[in-house]
């Protein structure tokens, strides 16, 4: 079977399957944000991620110093999404013969700059050549925020019947930032600015992350491939199904202005926003959620309920009740049809 009928999920797990199950210190495995490991009595935690030309950048829009900080961005935010404190990177580049070398500084200007605001060192990597197209690829090790067994981590499969489904910040930012760039739309810049910072420099929700496992959150992930497809996902390794009330999205005033008839849908299945997806009791995001206000966090919105099923099932509710199905999943880089 082809690739593109598998699917990149389907593919993992097929992948998954033929691998030997790993030794006893490994925590989490295949299927989750980030893997993690426990030495010497330490949680270690670490993750990869690559941005190819033309699919998840354009260098006509995108500069060399954006693709070098979202590179480190979108690792450092799966770093984030397991609530734990990266430490150290590595960071592999393909690279055509006829590019400027400095265009090639540029681009370590962004990652220097992103690491260094999120305490994080670039210790290693490689260099290829790659004639059909930039690539850059980050690793990005880190540990927990504690050193108990098991630690305080957050986890896809730990989402439980009766659980407010919250996410943090806005969704939809980033994918109307992605059509302002392809439209080349002229807006004021202040407005602009919001939502092609949102696609181009996105901010990991490292702090938000961290407070969220030290106060007891265990299911969480970041949202990388839309909201919906993350969320069944989620709901999937949880064992459980979800119903989002589709008035409570947190959409930012400027994408509702630009986008008013396609911003519920950026924000369902956009991707890209790389904010933080969690489930846990009321009591639990009450008691966050005013931890987050204290500490000048980002905003926490609840947007629907943990229920029993359909396993893997995501729900819309409109405001009188009605039920939707989602209409679709999340990104597959492998499906008919993708637009990146
Ligand atoms: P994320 O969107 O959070 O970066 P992915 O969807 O890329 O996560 O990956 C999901 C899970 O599959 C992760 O645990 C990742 O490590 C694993 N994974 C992805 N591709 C491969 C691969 N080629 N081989 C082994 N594991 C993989
Ligand atoms: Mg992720």
């Amino acid at each position: 079977m082809r690739v593109g009928q598998v699917g990149e999920f389907g593919l993992i797990d097929m992948l998954a399957k033929n691998l030997a199950t790993p030794p006893s210190p490994v925590i989490v495995g295949i299927g989750d944000d980030a893997a993690v490991w426990r030495w010497s009595r330490k949680t270690s935690i670490a993750t990869t991620d690559t941005l190819v030309e033309n699919v998840h950048f354009r260098l006509y829009f995108t500069t060399w110093y954006d693709l070098g900080w979202k590179c480190i961005a979108v690792n450092l935010s799966d770093i984030a999404a397991m609530g734990g404190i990266p430490n150290y990177a590595l960071v592999t580049i393909g690279l055509s013969r006829d590019m400027e070398a400095e265009s090639v500084g540029e681009m370590y200007r962004g990652m220097a700059d992103i690491s260094q605001q999120f305490g994080t060192t670039i210790i290693g990597g490689d260099t290829v050549s790659s004639p059909l197209g930039v690539f850059v690829s980050a690793t990005v090790f880190g540990e927990a925020t504690d050193d108990d067994e098991p630690p305080k981590l957050m986890l896809r499969s730990k989402a439980r019947v009766g659980d407010r489904v919250c996410v943090t910040g806005f969704l939809g930012s980033s994918a109307a930032g992605l059509e302002l760039l392809m439209r080349e739309q002229k807006l004021d810049p202040h407005i602009a600015a919001v939502l092609l910072q949102a696609h181009l420099r996105p901010i990991p929700r490292l702090r938000e992350g961290q407070e969220l496992a030290a106060s007891g959150v265990e299911a969480g992930m970041d949202i990388s491939d839309g909201l919906v497809g993350d969320l069944q996902k989620m709901c999937k390794l949880s064992g459980v199904g979800a119903r989002i009330l589709l008035d409570s999205l947190p959409i930012h005033e400027v994408t509702r202005r630009v986008f008013p008839a396609r911003c519920v849908d950026f924000a369902l299945y956009g991707g890209e926003d790389y904010e933080l997806l969690f489930c846990a009791s009321n009591d639990v995001v009450a008691a966050t959620r005013r931890a987050f206000e204290a500490k000048g966090l980002a905003p926490i919105t609840i947007i629907g309920e943990v229920v029993a099923g359909p396993v893997g099932e995501v729900t819309l509710l409109t405001e009188d009740g009605a039920e939707l199905k989602a209409s679709r999943g999340g990104y597959d880089h492998f499906a008919e049809g993708t637009r990146r």
